[in-house]
């Protein structure tokens, strides 16, 4: 199984469940990240002179190491920590920030980058863990960052081709929120807002309508290896005193989902079919 994000944090806050879950399961996973995550916003003031605007630009060397934690936490217990690989290799690209930022003009960004360049480095990974099972995001970029939309295209293009090579088919998974199971955290976590927090506003959370979800992972057994790797993504993500919500630098409370959902996207989904529960149905 292969998922691909785009930043330090992403693998942890959409498919952090589900890593965990396949790991126990003894699936072979790996995570391939295409950036370190240089143009962040930090939380707090003890790392917050790494930045890469007005700062040290240290920020992305110090997320691989968050990186490494946070894949750590969600390893089992006695077995050898899953380490972090990067597209092209740690530092080949960079982060080209939210929309409409100047970082998008660096030479490393990976907006900026070959898209043939990065559909090959893909290409490589997957021709090394030779996936049944690869997870991406949805076209939209989950909420509209441009390194999520170039990872959406960049993996299309690369399980193509890899399909097209190898003639052995892959179950392709965009990882998504369902709109419904947000409202239902945000409803349980109404009347708990840690201070300085707020809760969204309706629709300001991305989410899907039930009938749009064709997969879902129950992660309620890994959960707290889940909510242990959003903790060590400490310059990006704080969990809130009940171990059930977090929030970003924008202090947007989010619930930590105990389901985490997804919409198949290769040829071979049948969107009549019941929602699948384990990525690899139907896999001989
Ligand atoms: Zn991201």
């Amino acid at each position: 199984m292969v998922l691909v994000h785009a930043h330090p944090d992403d693998e942890s806050l959409m498919t952090g469940g589900t890593i965990a879950h396949y790991l126990a399961r003894g699936v072979d996973v790996r995570v391939v990240t295409f950036t370190l995550g240089e143009e962040g916003e930090v939380i707090g003031e003890r790392w917050a002179g790494l930045v890469a605007d007005g700062g040290a630009d240290q920020l992305g060397g110090f997320r691989i190491g968050e990186l490494t934690a946070a894949l750590a936490a969600l390893t089992p217990p006695g077995r050898e920590p899953l380490a972090p690989v990067f597209l092209g290799g740690a530092g080949r690209w960079r982060d080209s920030g939210m929309a409409g930022s100047a970082a998008a003009e660096h030479p490393r960004a990976l907006v900026r980058g070959s898209l043939d360049e990065e559909v090959a480095a893909l290409r490589a990974e997957l021709t090394a863990a030779d996936p049944q099972v690869v997870v991406t995001y949805d076209a939209a970029g989950t909420y509209g960052h441009p390194d999520h939309r170039r990872v959406h295209e960049v993996c299309a293009a690369a399980v193509a081709a890899h399909v097209a090579d190898t003639g052995r088919p892959v179950k392709l998974y965009e990882s998504v929120s369902e709109r419904s199971a947000v409202e239902q955290g945000l409803a349980a976590a109404d009347g708990r807002v840690p201070a300085g927090w707020r809760m969204p506003a309706p629709g300001e959370l991305p989410g899907y309508a039930d009938d749009e979800i064709t997969a879902q992972v129950d992660v309620s057994a890994v959960f707290d290896r889940k909510v242990a790797a959003l903790a060590a993504h400490a310059t990006q993500v704080t969990v809130a005193p009940s171990g059930t919500e977090y929030a970003l630098s924008n202090n947007i409370l989010q619930p930590i989902g105990a389901i985490e959902h997804f919409r198949r996207v290769d040829p071979g989904v049948d969107r009549r079919a019941p929602r699948e529960t384990d990525l690899f149905g139907g896999v001989a």
